[in-house]
């Protein structure tokens, strides 16, 4: 049976709210996300052990070191700040970015505001930091070091419940709903583990586009990914898109299938099946799969509508590869089928 790894510390995360257009509503990534698929796990007899505490090495490895001070220090000097009680703002809430837009190629001054320093590596409005996302986004990390600790060991498939989910975070950048990539980490700690090649596989409705900036330029990691097309107007809009490959060494490491919206599960399982193929053909010695299970019929968050034998028909496509298996948790909203839908593609990693 697959261990799960999964840490308490992943409930300390709150998002507060998500502000979409400049509207506050109610943050959809919530704790229970984890408790349900635990709980569903763990009624079906998968083992559950808790994360190892790592050393930073390998999260500073796959981010910019000031990115993750960032993130470890933000909330504490928001707090010291007074934004809480003198303004109302119980989060973390970016107000200006230094885009390219606005700096025009000059150099950018470190700025001295806090209100402004929280647009440094943030890169949309959704991605609130409270008193608890530091602490339950470097869990996560823990989880998905200790799952690739369990693979390089000698398990199969090892399994990181994973929260707040990683794909979405770039080098040095925290957005949708992501703020340190945590399969990003697993890859790295498996090549560090001496895997030649390791493959990332995305299964998340939606493109990994921080998991791709991460290994962009890498001959070593290949990244794959099927995801609602980002061209009919999805998240994360500006990347996914067939014409992206990687460059320079890195140069046809990079694989991205844009689905359809409505298209169910044969354009799905097409897609994996061609993204199976091209890491047997990058010749990859294990992989990560970046477990998303937001292209559910049910799931508020993605047009996909794969089922869920679709998503257990992923897991057997992945496994038919040979390789050790990481499966690290990303998005996934319907809570009623979280836990169903994750015990399925778990048992069709299995093989
Ligand atoms: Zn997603």
């Amino acid at each position: 049976m697959t261990t799960v790894v999964w840490s308490a510390e992943t409930l300390a995360h709150a998002p507060g709210a998500e502000i979409w257009i400049g509207v506050r509503t109610p943050g959809t990534e919530v704790a229970e996300r984890v408790t349900v698929i635990r709980d569903e796990l763990v009624a079906g007899g998968f083992p559950l052990v808790e994360a190892a505490p790592h050393e930073d090495e390998v999260l500073r490895a796959v981010h910019e070191p000031a990115f993750v001070d960032h993130l470890r220090e933000v909330w504490q000097q928001w707090e010291d700040g007074g934004y809480p009680p003198d303004y109302g703002q119980d989060r973390v809430v970016p107000y200006v970015f230094p885009t390219e837009a606005m700096l025009a190629g000059m150099p950018a001054h470190h700025p001295v505001a806090t209100h402004a320093r929280a647009g440094l590596y943030c890169y949309d409005t959704m991605t609130l930091v409270g008193p608890g996302t530091w602490q339950a986004a470097r869990a996560a990390v823990d989880a998905a070091q200790t799952a690739a600790d369990l693979a390089a060991a000698g398990k199969r498939v090892a399994y990181a419940l994973c929260r707040p989910p990683g794909h979405h975070a770039t080098p040095a950048g925290y957005g949708g709903s992501c703020y340190l990539n945590n399969a990003a980490v697993a890859a790295q700690a498996l090549r560090d583990h001496g895997f030649a090649k390791v493959a990332i596989i995305d299964v998340d409705a939606h493109h990994g586009n921080g998991t791709q900036a991460i290994f962009w330029e890498r001959p070593d990691v290949f990244y794959g990914s099927a995801h609602v097309d980002p061209g009919a107007g999805w998240f994360p809009h500006y990347v996914g898109f067939a014409d992206e490959t990687g460059t320079g060494s890195g140069q046809g490491t990079t694989l991205n299938i844009p689905i359809t919206p409505e298209s169910g599960d044969a354009a799905w399982l097409s897609a994996l099946t061609r993204l199976r193929d091209a890491a047997e053909m990058f010749g990859t010695e294990a992989v990560v799969v970046s477990l998303g299970v937001d292209a559910a019929a049910d799931d508020p968050e993605s047009p996909l509508r794969v089922t869920t034998s679709g998503y257990r028909e992923t897991g057997t496509i992945i496994a038919s590869l040979g390789v050790p298996v990481v499966a690290v948790q990303e998005g996934g909203y319907h809570l009623p089928s979280l836990g169903t839908l994750v015990a399925e593609t778990l048992h069709g990693l299995a093989g």
